[in-house]
């Protein structure tokens, strides 16, 4: 079973990664990110709560993200794996996982963390582009699109994510530092941890990576 969470600070490459992974293993990609986004562009009730947060760096409240992946890890299409991209993001997360998987019996039994220094973590962050239509990761100088304000794969138009700015990466970042870094020893104790090098170019990565899914 190919049960995999990505670990890493904002701009470590994890979606970028993400979307590939699930593509060679055939698994679906859980980005609660991406789930937040989509409800904030229908104007659900999930959104508005959420946008309260995201807009400000802030990371959503625990019960509220925890009920979305419990819901979305019950589908029928995560039974034989999935890749859970920004999830979990604190301990309360992590617990409440094990006990989710133990539940569906659909544990986790990858965890990948991507380890990046913070001033290329800024440098990404601030020249990411994502395409408006499918999702499509990009970055001004270091993966432009063919065309520029052009997705290569739709057409759509480029968008800057409204939480890429300086600013709100700082809240984003600290997040990360207090709330997240610690499920690296959460998992590692659990012997669940492996590290790649996020700075690699990204085919060197997915060999790292298909090494330790194996
Ligand atoms: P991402 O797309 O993973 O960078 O997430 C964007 C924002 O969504 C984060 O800065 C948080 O505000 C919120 N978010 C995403 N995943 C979580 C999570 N697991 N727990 C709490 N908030 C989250």
């Amino acid at each position: 079973m190919k049960s995999i969470i990505l670990l890493g600070a904002p701009g470590a490459g994890k979606g970028t990664n993400a979307k590939r992974i699930c593509a060679s293993y055939n698994i679906p990609h859980i980005s609660t990110g991406d789930m937040f986004r989509e409800a904030i562009k229908n104007k659900t009730p999930l959104g508005e709560l959420a946008n309260s947060y995201i807009s400000k760096g802030a990371l959503v409240p625990d019960d509220v993200t925890i009920g979305l992946v419990k819901e979305r890890l019950s589908k029928d299409d995560c039974k034989d794996g999935y890749l859970l991209d920004g999830f979990p993001r604190t301990i309360a997360q992590a617990e409440a996982l094990e006990n989710i998987g133990k539940e569906l019996n659909r544990e986790v039994k990858y965890v990948i963390n991507f380890v990046v220094p913070e001033n290329i973590l800024v440098e990404r962050i601030t020249g990411r582009r994502v395409c408006s239509k499918c999702g499509a990761p990009y970055h001004i100088k270091n993966m432009p699109p063919k065309v520029e304000g052009k997705c290569d794969l739709c057409g759509g138009d480029l968008i800057q994510r409204k939480d890429d700015n300086e600013e709100t990466l700082r809240t984003r970042l600290s997040e990360y530092h207090q709330n997240t870094m610690p499920l690296v020893k959460f998992y590692s104790k659990v012997n669940k941890l492996h590290e790649v090098d996020g700075t690699k170019p990204l085919e060197e990565l997915m060999k790292d990576i298909n090494a330790i899914l194996g």
